[in-house]
């Protein structure tokens, strides 16, 4: 189909996400968007597209670009495409494709039905290339690619003009079009546009606009075997759709005249180019070529494995996209690359999940504590609320009974100064249950280890509270032994312990950073009987724990969990630490 340019959606029907719109910080790509807006400038259309090439996984950098794009049109009542950008068929797959809507459409956008591919346009750019070498302004050239590189001069040194760059125009088609038909083995010819040798800008001194490449392609099979090169591509596939405001990273800065260049001698219509910073996030990386080195070589279990920045594996941790999104309004953009502390997507995570996750209980590292005075056989079903948050999401009934599960870190036979929960003759709080003092312990023969607690409890605390008015000093969570289903649970830290992997791995091998200990994988947890039979992907809070997801590795008879971040951090903590970097400026 071609791109409507006339007709605006009232209120940009299928631009979901609209807390990344106007909520989000004003900044200067959405003043300069609206100031066409208001002039007229397209017509008083704002259309934006989100370009990826699919060869990987999309991650939190391309979810900046994505709200952006969306975001904008949905604000200003436009539209926003999804095109693949896929000129290189030796890296593309269809898997990559699919993630890339999928995760899309999870963030919660939707391109209604301006799917596109730039490879619909091979058979356009392919008679636009035609037209250049008419015109005199392109040349098939005969010079490798070393040489092509060797000519091209540096930044101080003007390049030299190829011996082919006075080939008559007879002589070009004629090659061109034996190119096209496969002729000429890879790498023997290339069409180039014929700009400017001693350009200051090395992008102008005679791009490359096709080469050879005999390779089968994701979409258009075996029709070609010469592909277009990104940069004649993308302008002019942004003109096509009738785009407004091609919105892209900074390093294109100076690609724009070049793809001014192109569209001038078409004389085609003519979309503004837009470029801002990329998002850079501490303790990770965010390229995707060293994502996929990741995957390649085992440091992680897939694209989607917790631990990764792609949107797959920060929804499998269990980040919402509302999170996200909210912290993609918050860092809005720039034109200067900075770094962005990783804490600030997770305060988002945590504010979301913080309102919206239901609060359960499970033991992580399980200690049997017996209540010897408490009837064998009796179970009481206690009143727990599953969110101090939002009293609408009410409350349930959790089993008490005479043996239950602590943590482990909640006791201590000799308590260091300072530590207020369970140790011999002290008596805690158990939430929801009752007030319980501990007289005992029961060891490993063997080892001396505590392998059980022992403890009396005041039948006149049910829920929790002393009628007298006494304090307790800490409060703990539990399950009743026998009602508690168990589960593995995996917990996370970062996958790179340095802040800034990328910059740090320069001259040698960045998997040499990688934290060996960002999994570790707990097995026999114990967690409240309402858990059983969670779907993957639900999410919850443990109390004093933290997040947790339901990971999809559950099935009959196994329970998985990730820990999505513990409880803590306050966002003023992360702004003192994000300005004491001093990274970002804007
Ligand atoms: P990589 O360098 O990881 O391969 P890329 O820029 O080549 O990334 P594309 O698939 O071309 O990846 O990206 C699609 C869109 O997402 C582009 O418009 C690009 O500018 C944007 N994008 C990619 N990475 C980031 C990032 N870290 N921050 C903001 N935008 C990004
Ligand atoms: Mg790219």
């Amino acid at each position: 189909m071609t791109p409507s340019n006339s007709e605006k959606q009232a209120g940009g029907a299928g631009n979901t996400a609209e807390s990344s719109g106007p909520a989000g910080v004003s900044h200067f790509i959405r003043e300069l968007v609206l100031e066409d807006f208001k002039t007229n400038r397209f017509g008083g259309r704002v259309h934006t597209r989100f370009p990826p090439e699919p060869n990987g996984y999309l991650h939190i950098g391309h979810a900046k670009s994505i709200c952006l794009n969306f975001g904008l049109a949905a604000e200003f009542g436009g539209k926003c495409n999804l095109r693949f950008d896929d000129t290189n068929p030796t890296k593309e797959e269809m898997e990559y494709v699919e993630s890339i809507m999928t995760d899309v459409r999870w963030l919660g956008f939707d391109w209604e039905d301006r799917l596109f591919y730039a490879s619909d346009y091979f058979d356009r750019l392919y008679e636009w290339a035609e037209q250049l070498i008419r015109k005199g302004k392109a040349y098939v050239c005969d010079l490798s690619a070393d040489e092509v590189r060797e000519y091209r001069g540096t930044l101080t040194e003007p390049g030299r003009e190829s011996p082919y760059r006075n080939r008559s125009v007879e002589e070009n088609l004629d090659l061109f079009r034996r190119m096209r038909d496969g002729e000429f083995p890879d790498g023997a010819r290339t069409l180039r546009a014929r700009i400017d040798m001693a350009s200051p800008n090395l992008n102008l001194r005679d791009p490359v606009m096709y080469r050879i490449l005999h390779a089968a392609h994701h979409r258009t099979g075996d029709k070609w075997c010469i592909y277009p090169m990104y940069d004649w591509a993308h302008g002019q596939s942004d003109s096509i759709e009738g785009i407004t405001h091609s919105i892209c990273t900074l390093e294109f800065e100076d690609h724009r005249p070049l793809y001014d260049w192109y569209i001038e001698q078409l004389g085609i219509y003519h979309p503004q180019q837009i470029e801002f910073d990329r998002l850079n996030l501490t303790h990770t990386v965010l390229s995707k070529r060293k994502l996929l080195s990741l995957v390649q070589n085992g440091v992680v279990s897939g694209w989607d494995d917790p631990r990764m920045p792609t949107l797959s594996g920060i929804r499998r941790r269990g980040f919402t996209p509302e999170a996200i999104r909210n912290f993609c309004a918050r860092i809005g953009v720039s034109k200067t690359n900075g770094m962005v502390q990783l804490s600030l997507l997770e305060y988002f995570v945590r504010e979301d999940l913080n309102r919206r996750a239901p609060r359960v209980m499970g033991v992580l590292r399980p200690l049997r504590l017996v209540i010897d005075n408490y009837p064998e056989g009796q179970v009481e079903e206690m009143e727990a609320v599953n969110n101090p948050e939002d009293p609408a999401m009410g409350t349930r009934k959790v089993p008490f009974s005479r043996v239950l599960y602590i943590e482990q870190e909640d006791f201590r036979e000799d308590p260091p100064k300072h530590y207020y929960r369970l140790s011999p003759g002290r008596e805690v709080r158990l939430r929801y249950g009752y007030l319980v003092t501990c007289t005992g312990v029961v060891k490993d023969e063997k080892t001396g280890q505590v392998i059980e607690v022992h403890a009396t409890y005041d039948p006149a605390t049910r829920g929790g509270d002393a009628p007298d008015g006494r304090r307790v000093k800490s409060t703990l969570h539990w399950v009743s032994a026998a009602h508690s289903i168990e589960a593995e649970v995996r917990l996370y830290d970062h996958l790179f312990t340095c802040e800034n992997p990328a910059a740090e791995s320069e001259g040698q091998d960045f998997m040499s950073l990688i934290n060996p200990n960002s999994l570790e994988v707990l097995a026999g947890c114990r967690l409240e009987p309402g858990l059983a039979g969670a779907a993957p992907g639900s999410r919850y809070q443990f109390e004093r724990l933290g997040y947790f997801c339901v990971d999809p590795d559950t099935g009959p008879g196994r329970l998985v969990l990730n820990r999505t971040l513990t409880l803590r951090d306050t966002l003023a903590k992360i702004e003192k630490g994000q300005r004491g970097q001093g990274a970002k400026q804007t």
